[in-house]
């Protein structure tokens, strides 16, 4: 039996509800994430409790606990202000349409417990003394740097069929393989992906995208052919899956230069093969927020507005630039750039991304709340009521402005006006 020659903070905290649950003769361990995290010696995220005792023993016990999920047999105990998720050992029955156990019973062997867990590495646990408790071989496993899940995999896919996501993202978080029968029953029970709800197809995907090997995420991703049989269609992860299927190598190593899980996704959603359409579809079939979405698709749309326009150079290259960073603003700007940068040589707009990355550092203002005159200054200046034509007049003088070709003063812009006003008879 291994031992943890110190237990990390995270943990020990916790430990006065372990002391207290064992002073009454039950049993109580550290399970889970938390335990594997500290044998990986990486920080820990939350502290999950396993125990002998029932959920109402537990709730018995404490002053200070909500019963999150009572049935589930899990009570949130409050320590130091810190709550901390406390479970009865549990089995689960027959599992309802690849996703949850229909019920579930309260055992009293914490092995059985660890039976029910996903993966190896996911079913260790660690006693108050430290001592590892490891019936399932996840240590080896870490050693080994590999992913296996406990029992037999194919049962364990097709009870849960998120499994198989979590497989692959514990793998990429990681950077572990997956060992062969693992791998062989993900892909054999791939289609039960569909029982999975978007939501967290989008959780784990944004964990792999976001997490320390987005490439080897989205190659195992590509390899398995798991997104292929989502519940939704992914069509914005087609072009990567063909890719795949060709037994191209895809080169996406620049994915982890790029910080932040959005820009990530931005990146994926403007390679080659995927269209505006797509990419949109994409992030609606996984239930993206309304503000993460504005975002990834400010960068897609600017991405194709530009595409359109392609093969211009010198000033009209400018003034096509100048007005996209206008129309989607500074910030998807350059997030374009640092994707165009980060992926090379293979971007299409590689030979002109010096010049652009230029021309948006000289760029003085890039949106109206920028410029020197706003609507009711305009609306009074020329004694009009004020109407939609205000936004569209500051919009053609922001450009000039950006364009360098007008200074940023109100005189300037007003003068500017009074030109218009002259040439039109209507500013
Ligand atoms: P993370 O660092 O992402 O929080 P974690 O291992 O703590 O990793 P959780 O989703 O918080 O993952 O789940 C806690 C534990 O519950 C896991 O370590 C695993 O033992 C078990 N578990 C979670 N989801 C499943 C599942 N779908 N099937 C079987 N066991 C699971
Ligand atoms: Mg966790």
């Amino acid at each position: 039996m291994e031992r943890c020659t110190s237990i990390p903070n995270a943990m020990r905290e916790a430990l006065p509800i372990l002391a207290t649950l064992n002073e009454h003769g039950y049993e109580a361990v550290f399970v889970g994430g938390c335990v594997r995290d500290t044998v990986m010696g990486l920080a820990l995220k939350d502290v999950d409790i396993a125990t002998s005792a029932t959920p109402e023993q537990v709730v018995a016990l404490f002053a200070y606990c909500i019963p999150t999920g009572l049935q589930h047999g899990t009570v949130t105990v409050m320590q130091d202000g810190t709550g901390y998720e406390v479970t009865t050992y549990r089995k689960e029955s027959v599992y309802e349409k690849h996703r949850r156990p229909e019920s579930v019973a309260f055992i009293s062997e914490l092995k059985e417990d660890l039976l029910r867990r996903d993966l190896t590495i996911n079913a260790m646990a660690m006693r108050v003394n430290g001592d590892y408790f490891d019936p399932y071989g996840g240590m080896g496993d870490i050693e080994l740097k590999q992913v296996r899940c406990v029992g037999d995999a194919e049962a364990r896919f097709q009870e849960d069929a998120l499994r198989m996501l979590r497989a692959l993202r514990f793998a990429s978080q990681f950077r572990f393989r997956i060992v062969y029968r693992t791998w062989r029953a993900l892909i054999k029970h791939r289609e039960l992906l569909r029982y999975v709800a978007m939501e967290r197809v989008q959780a784990e995907l944004d964990k792999m995208i976001g997490g320390p090997a987005p490439h080897y995420a989205a190659a195992l991703l590509a390899g398995s052919g798991l997104l292929a049989y989502t519940l939704e269609p992914l069509p914005g992860a087609r072009a990567l899956l063909a890719e795949a299927a060709k037994m191209e190598r895809v080169q996406l190593d620049y994915l982890t230069t790029l910080r932040g899980t959005d820009i990530r996704y931005a990146a994926l959603m403007t390679r080659p093969g995927v269209t505006q359409a797509e990419a949109k579809a994409t992030l609606q079939a996984l239930r993206m927020s309304g503000s993460r979405s504005s975002v990834i698709m400010a960068i897609v749309t600017l991405h194709h507005e530009l595409l359109a326009d392609r093969g211009l150079t010198g000033e009209k290259l400018r003034t096509s630039w100048i007005e996209a960073v206008l129309r989607y603003g500074r910030d998807a700007a350059e997030s374009w750039l640092h994707i165009a940068e980060a992926n090379g040589q293979e971007h299409p707009f590689s030979a002109d991304v010096p010049s652009m990355k230029h021309w948006l550092s000289e760029l003085e203002i890039t949106s109206l709340k920028e410029l020197a005159i706003n609507g009711n200054q305009l609306a009074a200046y020329l004694d009009r009521k004020p109407g939609v034509w205000m936004g569209e007049t500051l919009k053609r003088l922001l450009l000039l402005v950006a364009l360098g070709e007008l200074s940023n003063s109100q005189e300037q812009l007003q003068n500017q006006v009074d030109r218009w006003k002259e040439e039109t008879d209507e500013p």
